[in-house]
């Protein structure tokens, strides 16, 4: 028989293990107890990772086999024969599996199905580039896979980006009349899954946050296609204008909700592609709407996986804005609470409780408060990557690092995401209720983002000034009579 092939946690779908190449192989997976141990993880990320272990294993019923083991080495130790493997999500794995390989442990190691492009044909487009952009590298994505394009190969609709339609503040009212997304309904495997995380936790063998909850995210091949299916059939046509928005009862809004099933490798991204496509070409779904989801899986997600290589290991030391304070307890614990302001609590709650916020939570809120305050941005990286369900290492660097914290220095973003309350006012139902004045700066009811981007921009002007973008912004602090007193109750805030 052919070599075993060993799967990864994050590698579960039919694209990485029943392709006519590889559908006769015994299928190894390995749970390495000590990859679990070491972290703060979200108690629903261990268990979506758990249960999507196990589900597969059940799918696969004779052809697969779960090894316990403290490593992974010494899983495939006790497995005893070679096996191949697909090239893993993070710098640690792939160094491992290339040991492993000079060791004879792995015979092959066979491309990721798990992304459109080959790491090849990214090496190939990035070389000689001096300045890359995610727009460049999204078009040259379209044209390569023939996406929304025209028969002229033009982009379909005659634009490649419907961006600007697709900022529009929040409806009028507290939710979006949009139906609900799927919602797994829990089953024995769940059952199990819990029961043993609970006594793993009562022993202490792991220390996780967050809240458990009923699970919301699928975790096998035949829920995500469901998944996928209902976002398609009843999510996608509102999918595009008011994503920059939030609402403060409504968590999930238009979004696709689909990060855990592509990250867990379910789904495979090209067929999402396809099948998002084809709904523009039924006529079934505008093409803002669609554009914008194909965008985000075929520019955003392809774009921020090959940057993690790209950009290699030591970018997670980058600091450029010389940010160092420890995150705070209640942020680590995610303690919402202890927390006033309205858009802040929301979004360490929906952390807290689902192990998720959206996209505009993660950067205009949670990474905005961070960059204002000066959190870590290592440690802040790791916390994203531990309390978020859909967080896993390749993922981290660029959104974190690059384009919520600037501390690469422009590589990824061309300025700094930090904006004050006015933004927050416009593209939220956050401020009507809030303690915080998002029009003041000063004094006990100075809304913290507002007051936080100048006290940002005071602390930082000099290491912005050569940026353009920034100029503007820049002009305004050095008209601001009231700097100083800003500056002092910013430095001094515990109160948020
Ligand atoms: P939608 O908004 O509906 O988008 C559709 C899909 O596009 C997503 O499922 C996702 O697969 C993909 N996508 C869109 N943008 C990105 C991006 N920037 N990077 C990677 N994939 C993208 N995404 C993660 O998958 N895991 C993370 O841990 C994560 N952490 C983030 C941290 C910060 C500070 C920021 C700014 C962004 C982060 N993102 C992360 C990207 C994005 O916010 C999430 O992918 C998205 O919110 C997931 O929800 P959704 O499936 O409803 O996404």
């Amino acid at each position: 028989a052919p070599p075993a092939l060993w799967l990864f946690g994050d590698q579960l779908g039919p694209h990485f293990h029943s392709t006519p190449e590889l559908r006769d192989r015994e299928v190894v997976l390995i749970r390495s107890t000590a990859a679990f141990a070491r972290r703060p993880f979200h108690r629903q990320k261990l268990h979506l990772v758990e249960a999507g272990m196990r589900r597969l294993a059940a799918d696969l019923g004779e052809r697969a086999r779960i090894i316990d083991a403290p490593t992974y080495t010494e899983g495939l130790r006790r497995f005893g024969e070679p096996v191949v493997v697909h090239e893993p999500g993070s710098h640690a794995a792939e160094a491992l599996v290339r040991r492993l390989h000079e060791q004879g442990v792995v015979e092959s190691i066979l491309p990721t199905p798990g992304f459109v492009l080959s790491k090849k044909e990214f090496s190939e487009w990035v070389a000689n580039r001096h300045r890359y952009l995610m727009e460049d590298f999204y078009r040259d994505q379209r044209r390569r896979f023939g996406v929304l394009l025209d028969p002229n190969g033009q982009p379909a609709g005659g634009k490649w980006n419907f961006d600007h339609d697709n900022r529009r503040p929040p409806p009028g009212r507290s939710t979006l009349p949009v139906p609900a997304p799927w919602h797994p309904r829990e089953n024995e495997i769940d059952v199990q899954v819990r029961a043993d995380l609970d006594r793993a936790q009562r022993e202490g063998a792991i220390q996780p946050v967050g809240v458990d909850g009923p699970r919301r995210f699928a975790v096998g091949h035949a829920e995500a296609d469901r998944a996928l299916r209902r976002f398609l059939d009843h999510r996608l046509a509102t999918f595009g204008p008011h994503q920059d928005a939030m609402l403060h009862a409504d968590w999930a809004m238009s979004h696709a909700l689909l990060s855990v099933p592509l990250n867990l490798g379910l789904l495979d991204p090209l067929d999402v592609i396809r099948k998002a496509e084809q709904r523009y070409r039924d006529g079934t779904a505008p093409l803002g709407s669609v554009e914008g989801f194909i965008r985000q899986i075929l520019g955003w997600r392809e774009w921020i996986w090959h940057l993690y290589w790209h950009l290699g290991p030591d970018y997670l030391r980058r600091n450029e804005m010389q940010a160092r304070r420890r995150l705070p307890k209640w942020w680590r614990e995610l303690d919402a609470d202890v927390i006033e302001a309205a858009c802040l609590r929301t979004a360490l709650a929906g952390v807290r409780d689902r192990g998720y916020a959206h996209h505009i939570e993660r950067l205009m809120v949670l990474g905005n408060h961070a960059l204002q305050r000066g959190y870590d941005p290592a440690e802040l990286t790791g916390w994203f990557a531990t309390a978020f369900i859909d967080g896993f290492p390749w993922v981290m660097p660029a959104n974190v690092i690059g384009m919520s914290q600037y501390a690469d220095g422009g590589i990824v973003a061309t300025k700094p995401y930090a904006a004050g309350g006015a933004y927050i006012n416009r593209m939220s139902d956050h401020c009507g209720g809030c303690v915080f004045n998002p029009k003041k700066r000063l004094g006990q009811d100075a809304c913290p983002f507002t007051a936080g981007y100048w006290a940002f921009l005071d602390r930082n002007a000099d290491r912005l000034r050569g940026n353009q973008r920034m100029r503007q912004p820049l002009n305004g602090l050095d008209r601001l009579s009231d700097l100083t007193g800003v500056v002092a109750q910013e430095r001094d805030r515990r109160h948020f």
